[in-house]
């Protein structure tokens, strides 16, 4: 038999809202948890032989921070970018409108501190809405580099490192990484960060030049460096779905 499986359903009312559940029982258990999923699916999972409604006695008195929870995956989905004339791109920790424009070949430029997108006419607003993202894209890692830069000007001799080469990448995970010969590459992304978190990332990397693990020795010359990292590794864990394209 596994010792984990789905054998129940359930809901319960928060100010009004249903929140439905699913009930995971396992044998293994000895107390029961509760999880909300990033798709906003919450997951109740009990030891064995518990029954129905004492469950739903658990989870109601759970029900306010459940329903937190819920609401703030649910944010998270509207944020979509459609680069459209008004909307806000932030840069480097500014803010800065699009200001969209038509012609005959796509492209995005930074002028009188806007971000001016040119796309042709006879895009539909599907293939617009791409194009303008991938010219986006390529702006900020263009626009990224005398930022960055500047930041391991600043950073790597208190590290004892060479500045290293850096390269702008867009990734869909990994904020930053070194590579074997003294570059490192930082994820596009990190510039819709403020400011401290490019500059968490480039201490991190810099960092990972001489220590390149996570253990004690790493985290201490992080810290050495810049003393109030933690800072910038919380607004990550919060807020880094919001840095995206
Ligand atoms: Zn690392």
């Amino acid at each position: 038999m596994r010792s984990e499986e789905v054998t129940g359903f359930g809901s319960v009312v928060w100010e009004g809202e249903s929140i439905a559940y699913t009930v995971v029982y396992s044998s293994r258990r000895k107390s029961w948890a509760v999880e909300v999923k990033p798709d906003g699916c919450v997951i109740v999972r009990m030891p064995q032989h518990v029954p129905p409604e004492k469950v739903r006695k658990l989870v109601e008195e759970k029900a306010e921070w459940i329903s937190t929870q819920v609401k703030k995956y649910r944010s998270r989905v509207e944020i979509v970018r459609n680069y459209m004339d008004g909307e806000i791109l932030p840069f480097f920790g500014a803010e800065y409108p699009v200001v969209r424009k038509t012609g005959a070949v796509s492209k995005a430029e930074f002028l009188d501190d806007c971000f001016v997108i040119t796309i042709p006419d006879s895009f539909d607003a599907d293939a617009a809405r791409d194009v303008s993202k991938d010219m986006v894209v390529l702006l900020f890692r263009r626009m990224g580099f005398s930022p960055l830069e500047e930041i391991i000007a600043h950073y790597a001799p208190l590290a004892g490192v060479e500045p290293p080469k850096l390269r702008i990448r867009l990734q869909e995970r990994k904020w930053g990484c070194c590579t074997p010969k003294n570059g490192i590459i930082v994820n596009a992304r990190v510039l819709l960060a403020p400011k401290i978190v490019a500059e968490y990332i480039v201490v991190h990397e810099l960092a990972h030049l001489r220590y390149r693990h996570h253990q004690k020795s790493f985290w201490d010359e992080v810290e050495r460096l810049m003393p109030n990292y933690r800072e910038a590794e919380k607004i990550l864990k919060t807020d880094g779905w919001r840095f995206v394209f």
